[in-house]
């Protein structure tokens, strides 16, 4: 995807904050952080939200899912940390290439 912010951050054309980076997935900081630390994970292959997500995929989204504690962990969010995923315009997405947002560090108010 050529216009895509989060494809533009991983091939490196946009710089960005990494803190993390394997085969499949990266994530870096937030730019607009709403918690002392924010960041995103990103799948490397542009899939825009979960609705896009197939059959496929599901290795993919697992490895997704058991990285982001080790990500969180490495950040030192010892005490928890919320995990979002904004799906659509309804669901409040900005950026069309699935995310998932890691919070935490500081008080969270519950939703
Ligand atoms: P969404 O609302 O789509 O779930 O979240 C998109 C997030 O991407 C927002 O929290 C916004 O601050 C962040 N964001 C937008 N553009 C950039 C950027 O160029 N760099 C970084 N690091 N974050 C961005
Ligand atoms: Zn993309």
């Amino acid at each position: 995807m050529t216009d895509c912010i989060f494809c533009k951050i991983q091939q490196g054309d946009i710089p960005a904050d990494i803190v993390y980076e394997d085969e499949h997935c990266l994530a870096f900081r937030d730019i607009q952080p709403k918690a002392p630390i924010h960041l995103l994970v990103i799948p490397r292959k542009h899939v825009e939200n979960l609705d896009d997500l197939v059959e496929s995929d599901k290795d993919l989204v697992s490895h997704m899912m058991l990285t982001i504690p080790k990500i969180a962990r490495q950040q030192g969010l010892k005490e928890g940390y919320r995990t979002v995923a904004n799906t659509g315009t309804g669901g409040g997405q900005e950026v069309f290439h699935l995310h998932f947002h890691i919070l935490g560090g500081g008080v969270l108010h519950s939703l």
